[in-house]
């Protein structure tokens, strides 16, 4: 793997980090506050017009085409700022990806430049049933196909963005007789399409500026060709698209942990006890040491999942990896961070109990920390 950076790549990391300082570290602490749908639709069109929606995508159809890279050091940056944020842009991403890698030409020529361009505020990615999380072909929603359209009936939850994304990617099952996980198919629903309800937002402890919900179809009529990458191929798909999110969500969590350290960092130096900056204190400057090495090594591992991705490799282990390991230090960080701070950092004033409460689900959403270590043992007893 190439260590450093390429121009374009180092471009996109200060633009992100730019925006993510002027824009979006601001109205972080009043996003969480207030959920305030209209800025936080603002900051994502802008982001979006500086083409952090289609970071992956062909230039063709409205991408930047930066590679997966580029994608991970803007969504820390994004995340340092705002995790609501970056988990959007994170997720929408996703999206445009699975249609860029299995939806026909013509999906693609449609879907892609409004994704890409902000006609169309975000994509959301609908896999996850109330009986099927970690085991996700365990799901339970259907489509029958009836004469040149599929019917879809089910309910899919904590849907990230549902309530206001225009496109939906879904994942049903389509031959209920075949073995698990080989009857299920991918389609490209438009979130205004007759028979999907989206239900209000969950109330979450962190990441609260993001809606999740839960979007149901009750006969939803979609037409045949809504139908992406083949019938029954779908869960192949979602296994494969669900490793390219997990370095976002990794990407993300590191944002987070460095947050914390940073602020933490600069807390101790200034703030006096006993008469001397805490930080004159070994134990605390242990604690910079420890948690800063491993947000560094989370960094690396994210750079080599990405890196091989962008190789067209088998990314899958180290994707997992970097995921695994970014969230549980980047909690551990912020852990740390809020108990640097004393009372502090249990503060609504101060950003620790934020971003204490912010990065907890990262190790639970797109795969738990758990199943992170299922995905990589796997790989690892097959390789003997
Ligand atoms: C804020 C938020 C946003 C989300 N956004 C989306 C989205 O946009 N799209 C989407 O499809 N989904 C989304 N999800 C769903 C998310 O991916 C799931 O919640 C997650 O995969 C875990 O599934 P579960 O909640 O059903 O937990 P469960 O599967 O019930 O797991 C419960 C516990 O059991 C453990 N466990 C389960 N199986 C095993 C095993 N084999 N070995 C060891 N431990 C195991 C888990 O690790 C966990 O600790 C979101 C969730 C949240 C909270």
């Amino acid at each position: 793997m190439n260590l450093s950076l390429t121009e374009e790549q180092v471009m996109i990391q200060d633009m992100a980090r730019k925006f993510a300082e002027t824009e979006l570290a601001p109205v972080a602490a009043e996003l969480d506050e207030t959920q305030n749908q209209e800025i936080f639709l603002n900051n994502l069109a802008q982001l979006t017009e500086l083409g952090f929606m289609g970071l992956n995508i062909k230039a063709e159809y409205g991408g930047v085409e930066a590679g997966s890279v580029a994608f991970s050091l803007a969504i820390t940056e994004i995340a340092r700022a705002c995790a609501s944020t970056a988990v959007t842009t994170s997720v929408t991403n996703m999206v445009a990806e699975v249609i860029q890698a299995i939806g026909s030409e013509e999906h693609k020529q449609t879907y892609l430049p409004k994704l890409c361009s902000g006609e169309y505020k975000a994509g959301a990615f609908c896999l996850t049933e109330s009986g099927a999380g970690s085991d996700p072909a365990g799901m339970k929603t259907t489509a029958e196909l009836d004469g040149d359209e599929f019917i879809l009936n089910g309910n899919k939850l904590y849907i990230t963005s549902a309530s206001f994304a225009d496109v939906f990617v879904v994942w049903a099952v389509t031959d209920a007789s075949a073995p698990k996980g080989k009857g299920i198919s991918c389609f490209l629903v438009e979130a205004s399409t007759p028979g999907i309800t989206v239900s209000k937002a969950e109330e979450k402890m962190g990441q609260k500026a993001s809606p999740t919900n839960e979007v149901s179809f009750s006969n939803c009529r979609v037409p045949k060709n809504a139908l992406m990458g083949g019938e029954n191929k779908g869960f192949a798909v979602a296994v494969g698209e669900l490793a390219g999110g997990r370095i976002g969500i990794g990407s993300l969590a590191l944002g987070i942990g460095l947050a914390a350290m940073d602020y933490a960092r600069e807390y101790i130096k200034e703030r006096k006890q006993f008469n001397q900056p805490l930080s004159n204190f070994q134990g605390l400057q242990w604690k910079l040491a420890d948690r800063y090495t491993e947000l560094e090594a989370a960094r690396l591992l994210l750079m080599q999942a990405a890196y091989t991705k962008e190789q067209g490799l088998p990314f899958g282990k180290a994707a997992s990896m970097a995921k695994l390991f970014a969230a549980e230090k980047a909690n551990t960080a912020c852990y740390d961070a809020l108990q640097l701070m004393g009372g502090a950092g249990y503060i609504k004033e101060y950003p620790l109990e934020r971003l204490a409460r912010d990065v907890r689900v990262t190790s639970i959403y797109e795969g738990t920390s758990e199943i992170q270590k299922v995905i990589i043992s796997r790989e690892l007893l097959k390789e003997i």
